[in-house]
């Protein structure tokens, strides 16, 4: 069964509506309130923010209590958001244009990735296909559990982020974590000078910190302005699809159907379900491909092939 498009959208405005109003509000409500409460001292420390009407305005730091994507606003989510992600492995080829461009705008120098792209196969009589892991952002996250200091946290969008600035590095999340989604920086970042200025948000994860864990973000500060994650504008399959499940829509920047019936009509699957860890990433079986699983080897040093077919077992 094929599930119904709801309509075909630009890869920047599909989020754009909710999430202007969702910033609107914030700064609309809390957020000027803050302004009128009296005169505030000024730290000297700017930050940029959104208006409701999409001016960027430039304000000192000390008047923003609940900055978007800063503080506690970002500890706590896009308010009526339930951020999810479809991943169709029939259509991977491990094209890795989700990996760079992720690397790109997280700052993150190979061979660090944030999207891992394995060869999988089920069963040495069955046949190898492409599958990305990023962080798959669990409802019931034991990395979460295990943080000492409340530095990686679930928020009510259902993203999982890490405040480095809290991080201690202790790693309790990477032992903790059933599907080695998070990395440690071990190396100082290199960076541009104007992003090591910025104020730090979990959001960005700009600055990132030696010594710190980090993992795939879902691009939150992306979705506070109504864009989509790097990964899924990247990629020229058509892989990844993201969206806000209350809506229940979801997207892969170029066609937009109902969460619901994707993943009902196409029988998805969450990894590992058993572990019951309720991932907010759902997958796609690779049925009826029309390409073989070697397209992915394009490009790639006979090293990695041979790495490659040595994990799926390929002897060929
Ligand atoms: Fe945490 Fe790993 Fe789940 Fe991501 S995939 S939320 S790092 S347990």
């Amino acid at each position: 069964m094929k599930q119904k498009s709801i309509n075909r959208t630009s890869r920047r405005n599909f989020l754009k509506g909710g999430i202007t109003v969702a910033a609107g509000t914030v700064l609309g409500g809390s957020l000027l309130a803050s302004f009128t409460k009296g005169k505030t001292e000024e730290s000297g420390e700017k930050t940029k923010l959104l208006t409701p009407d999409g001016q960027l305005v430039e304000v000192d730091k000390s008047h923003c209590h609940e900055c978007p994507g800063t503080g506690q606003a970002a500890r706590e989510g896009l308010p009526n958001k339930k951020m999810v992600m479809v991943i169709d492995l029939a259509k991977c080829r491990n094209a890795r244009k989700c990996v760079q461009d992720c690397q790109k705008m997280h700052n993150l120098l190979p061979p660090k990735e944030w999207i891992r792209l394995y060869l999988m196969r089920d069963s040495l009589i069955t046949a190898p296909y492409w599958f990305p892991k990023p962080c798959l952002h669990c409802n019931n996250p034991p990395c979460v559990k295990v943080c000492p200091v409340g530095a990686t946290f679930k928020r009510t969008d259902g993203i999982v982020l890490i405040d480095n600035e809290r991080c201690i590095g202790c790693k309790f999340c990477m032992a903790a974590c059933p599907y080695s989604s998070r990395v440690f920086n071990w190396e100082e970042p290199v960076l541009d000078k104007s992003l090591k200025k910025g104020p730090y948000s979990p959001e960005t994860s700009v600055p990132p910190k030696i010594g710190t864990v980090s993992k795939c973000d879902f691009c939150p500060d992306m979705v506070r302005k109504g864009e989509l994650p790097a990964c899924v504008t990247a990629c020229p399959n058509g892989v990844y699809f993201y969206g806000d499940q209350n809506e229940d829509a979801v997207t892969n920047g170029n066609e937009t159907v109902r969460f619901s019936e994707l993943i009902h009509d196409r029988s998805a699957y969450r990894f590992m379900e058993e572990l019951g860890t309720e991932p907010s990433v759902f997958y796609l079986p690779p049925v009826d491909r029309a390409f073989d699983y070697k397209v992915g080897f394009e490009g790639l040093s006979d090293e990695e092939i041979a790495l490659y077919k040595k994990e799926a077992k390929i002897t060929d």
